[in-house]
């Protein structure tokens, strides 16, 4: 594995922000330096909500508007294609909000990335497995050559959309080649609307040895830098991210209800689940999922 710790930064309106909003990031728009009065800003500019409702009214209770406009607005409203106000808070409940000076987006024990990315990883893990591509799952009968069967597609397209469609949403990634440091960092986030992506990945910088290559010399190597585009469902059909609003989230209790009559499928990942789940939380499930598939033989 390679060491590797997300300190994402924020592109807004040509500025540089830390992010995920820590004390730095209060010290750079307010000029605060203590938790104590990076606090008192926040009280001061909260705007109070008992009981938020949405993602919006969330949002605007713990941060205020100053906060809410500059980082997470637009950013949400370019991801989503929704207004925030229409979104449920567990979205945004997802990024943290620290008053002290700690820029890593994760507090897990262990964060690294395999060493020779995703795709060798798994390319490992399937050696020596029989694996069909670009076949129409909907088309096979497999029943007819296995007895059990791991689902991980969109849990309502397995059922036939037989309540109705759940909701998802998508992106599309574009991959560009530059020479030298594109950024400076693994990654960027843009928040601005009229910027047309959310993110820009510069990968060399997952690999915690580039360090190992600062110098004051420009560095005239090639770099590869991806930028996530968000794109309606409609456009590309590929989902992404559940949008477990309250609506979804109903119709999704109805597929439940129909996965539990099914001992011989195990249903998993994001789509099979409908779940905004993180990689290690994926991981995480697929090995218990695992385990009790190996027990119950
Ligand atoms: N978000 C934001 N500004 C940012 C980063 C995130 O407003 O710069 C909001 C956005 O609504 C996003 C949510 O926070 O959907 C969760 O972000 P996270 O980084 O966890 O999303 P993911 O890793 O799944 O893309």
């Amino acid at each position: 594995m390679e060491t590797f710790v997300n300190k994402p930064k924020v592109l807004s309106n040509n500025k540089v922000f830390s992010f995920p909003l820590n004390m730095m990031t209060f010290h750079q728009l307010w000029g605060v330096v203590t938790p104590k009065e990076a606090l008192r800003k926040l009280k001061e500019v909260r705007i109070k909500c008992e009981n938020p409702r949405n993602f919006e009214e969330w949002a605007l209770d713990k941060i205020g508007q100053e906060l809410y406009d500059l980082f997470i607005y637009g950013y949400t409203k370019k991801q989503w294609l929704k207004e925030p106000s229409l979104l449920p808070s567990s979205i945004i409940q997802r990024l943290p909000i620290r008053l002290t000076y700690e820029e890593n987006y994760f507090t897990t024990k262990y964060q690294s990335m395999p060493k020779e990315g995703y795709s060798k990883l798994v390319e490992n893990m399937l050696d020596g497995i029989d694996v069909k591509l670009e076949e129409d799952f909907f088309k096979l009968d497999w029943e007819k050559i296995a007895n059990h069967l791991v689902y991980s597609g969109e849990v309502d397209s397995f059922f036939k959309h037989k309540y109705g469609s759940l909701e998802y949403n998508t992106l599309k990634f574009e991959h560009k080649k530059f020479k030298g440091d594109y950024q400076g960092n693994a990654v960027f986030n843009h928040v601005d609307i009229n910027v047309p992506y959310l993110r820009s990945i510069e990968h060399k910088h997952f690999k915690n040895s580039y360090l190992k290559h600062y110098t004051l010399n420009e560095n005239e190597d090639e770099t590869i830098v991806s930028f996530d585009i968000p794109i309606s469902y409609e456009e590309n059909p590929e989902p992404f991210y559940p949008i477990r609003d309250e609506k979804n989230s109903n119709l999704y209790s109805q597929y439940f209800n129909l996965k539990k009559m099914l001992p011989n499928v195990t249903f998993g990942g994001r789509l099979g689940e409908y779940k905004y789940l993180d990689i290690d939380q994926t991981i995480a499930s697929a090995m218990t999922k695992a385990k009790n598939l190996l027990r119950a033989k």
